[in-house]
């Protein structure tokens, strides 16, 4: 009676795990460079996890991020399928210039902050794609999101099933574990899981792109990702999860620094977003002293030359300036 209780639970779970439909992860480490793997294995460290991903699955060379390269509107392109200017996410923070509004990591709850672009009614995350989906298959569709960019808001008239906001100090590992309960809750699971993680982007901007210390941190995100597989395994998920793990954006090493204020002075503009691309708004009926600007460049550096008179010309122009002197 034993072996037939145990034999007909085996077969329960069989199954079970064969009628259960397949589930996503979502996983983006931000600011992996293409090539930290590479650098990591030529510098003798070991990254088994990604290994065993990449052996077990598709391997991309690199991803083609979006330009501008900054978080907010790549991991927003990521989500929606559309370019910068469809969404309208242009920086971590930017400036609205219909509206006349900034947004910043102040406004991560309103919905117009993700519906800046040109797409009526905004571009749709795939978190609320599947929501949307909830009743048109024989399953319910949810979502978990763990502090990706836009989840935040309501769009569409929507919100992830569950969600956690920003917080860079909530360990990584409690990150997984919260993904694992949604996976595998009895009353609502979800299907789909997007999972944040601000490394090694953080160690790039702290210690450059080309450190020792970026790769300790590879080798760190690698045990994080053994501790992902170990945990799906532990929840009898592994097996129908699709895991994608990608990226924003990569780094490299700035070999100059354009101090913008030895060009112009700060007080004839509004200065948004951040590096390596600012938005740059100058006050109205100042365009003199931008031509001004102009006159005080140098000679030596051909690269400075060329992208700040490319970036005051642009501005004589938005403003009617034409007629400054070159
Ligand atoms: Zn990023």
């Amino acid at each position: 009676m034993i072996f037939v209780a145990a034999v007909l639970l085996q077969l329960l779970s069989v199954v079970l795990s064969h009628s259960d439909h397949t589930l996503l992860l979502l996983i983006s480490f931000d600011g992996f460079r293409y090539d930290y793997l590479k650098l990591a294995a030529e510098s003798g460290r070991k990254t088994p996890n990604f290994d065993e991903l990449r052996a077990g699955g598709v391997d991309g060379l690199h991803v083609k991020n979006r330009f501008i390269t900054k978080t907010f509107p790549n991991h927003y392109s990521i989500a929606t399928g559309y370019d910068e200017e469809s969404h309208g996410v242009t920086g971590n923070n930017f400036f609205d210039n219909v509206i006349r509004k900034k947004y910043s990591n102040d406004n991560m709850t309103d919905p117009l902050m993700w519906n800046n672009g040109t797409m009526d009614g905004g571009a749709e995350p795939v978190w609320v794609t599947n929501e949307k989906a909830a009743h048109s298959t024989l399953y319910p569709k949810r979502s978990g999101v763990i502090m990706w960019p836009g989840a935040d808001a309501e769009l569409h008239g929507k919100r992830p099933t569950y969600h956690i906001t920003y917080n860079g100090s909530f360990p990584f590992e409690a990150r997984v574990d919260k993904m694992m309960q949604w996976f595998s809750n009895e009353e609502k699971p979800i299907n789909l899981g997007l999972l944040y993680f601000q490394e090694p982007d953080g160690t790039g901007h702290k210690f450059g792109p080309d450190s020792d210390e970026v790769l300790d941190k590879v080798v760190e995100m690698d045990k994080l990702v053994g501790y992902i597989l170990k945990q799906l395994k532990k929840h009898r998920l592994l097996h129908r999860m699709n895991i994608i793990v990608t990226s924003d954006h990569g780094m490299a090493e700035t070999p100059y620094v354009i101090q913008l204020d030895e060009y112009v002075d700060s007080s004839w503009y509004q200065m948004y977003g951040g590096s390596p691309v600012l938005n740059i708004d100058p006050i109205p009926g100042l365009c003199r002293p931008c031509c001004l600007g102009i006159n005080l460049l140098p000679d030596q550096n051909t690269v400075l030359n060329f992208e700040t008179t490319r970036v005051l010309s642009l501005l004589r122009q938005r403003r009617g300036c034409l007629q400054c002197p070159e």
